[in-house]
C-alpha cells in the first residue's frame, strides 16, 4: 500500500456537494483505504479571478492502485461530475489532482507528481498540513516550512467552510 494524496477543487454547481460526492466515491473504493479528509475551505480562484469562489480540500488514503490506475481513478470521477472546462484555470464542476504517490518522482506524458503547483498553493498546502502536520516532502523537507513563502493574500483568503 501506498499513502497518497489528492487535492480536490470545485467552484460550478454546488461546489461543496462535488466535493462531498468525490469523497464518498473514493471511500467506497475496494483499492482505497483510511481515507482521512481536510476540512473543507473557501478559496479565491487563481488565474482567471471573475468566476466564483472555490471550495477546495485534501485528502490522504492508502491505495494498491499504481499512479497512473489512480489518475484514471480521479479522471473518471471528474468525468462523473460532468467536469465543465472551458478554459484553463476556468470554472469547473470537480478538479481532482494527484498532489504525492508516497515518496515517488513521476513524470510523464499523463503524470507529474509531486504535482508540480502544490508549493504556490495556499489552498493545497494548508488544508495537507491540516491532517499531516508533519508532512515531509519527498525532497526531504517540511512542507510547513513552505508556509512563510505562500502569498500572504491567499493565506488569508483561505477559510474554513
Ligand atoms: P488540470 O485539469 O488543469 O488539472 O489538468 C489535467 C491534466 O493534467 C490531465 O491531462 C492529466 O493527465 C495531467 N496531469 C499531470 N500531472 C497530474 C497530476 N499530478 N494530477 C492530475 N493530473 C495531472
Amino acid at each position: 500500500m501506498v499513502d497518497a494524496f489528492i487535492g480536490l477543487g470545485s467552484n460550478l454547481e454546488n461546489p461543496q456537494e462535488q466535493v462531498l460526492l468525490a469523497l464518498t466515491r473514493l471511500r467506497a473504493h475496494k483499492d482505497i483505504a483510511n481515507l482521512q479528509v481536510s476540512s473543507l475551505y473557501r478559496s479565491k480562484p487563481y488565474g482567471v479571478t471573475n468566476q466564483p469562489d472555490f471550495t477546495n480540500a485534501v485528502a490522504k488514503f492508502s491505495t494498491n492502485l499504481s499512479a497512473l490506475e489512480l489518475l484514471d481513478l480521479l479522471q473518471t470521477i471528474e468525468q462523473e461530475h460532468k467536469r465543465v472546462r472551458l478554459i484553463h484555470w476556468g470554472p469547473r464542476t470537480l478538479d481532482l489532482d494527484l498532489l504525492y504517490y508516497g515518496n515517488e518522482f513521476i513524470n510523464n506524458e499523463r503524470l507529474i507528481v509531486p504535482h508540480p503547483q502544490i508549493l504556490l498553493r495556499a489552498f493545497v498546502v494548508i488544508p495537507l498540513l491540516e491532517i499531516a502536520p508533519d508532512f515531509k516532502t519527498p525532497d526531504g523537507f517540511l512542507l510547513r516550512d513552505i508556509i512563510p513563502k505562500l502569498p500572504k493574500d491567499d493565506v488569508e483568503g483561505l477559510k474554513v467552510i
